[in-house]
């Protein structure tokens, strides 16, 4: 899937692989509301409660809200280390992995 109009209807959630990341803050940029930077350098992501998830692979929701800027940046992210799948059967929708 390619079009974000596409998986607006959709429960989305979105992980990102800190084996990858290159901690350049792209993302965060792009949504903040979603991706924080830690003391280690590395991106996380984030959910209501503004806790970084820091378990590999931990996932956090995608409000419709953020989803262009979440798109955006897995788009834009030099280390291709941003998924979003749906919660529905944990297929990757955006990301590296999409197909
Ligand atoms: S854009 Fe990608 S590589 Fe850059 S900090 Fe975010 S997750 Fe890491």
């Amino acid at each position: 899937m390619s079009d974000v109009s596409e998986a607006g209807a959709e429960e989305l959630e979105v992980w990102i692989d800190q084996d990858l990341c290159t901690g350049d803050g792209i993302c965060v940029q792009y949504a903040p509301e979603v991706f924080e930077l830690d003391i280690d350098g590395l991106a996380y992501v984030k959910g209501h409660d503004d806790e970084l998830r820091q378990a590999p692979g931990a996932t956090a929701p995608v409000p419709l809200t953020m989803l262009t800027d979440v798109v955006d940046s897995a788009k834009e992210c030099p280390g291709d280390c941003i998924h979003v799948r749906r919660v529905a059967d944990r297929v990757e929708v955006f990301g590296p992995d999409a197909g």
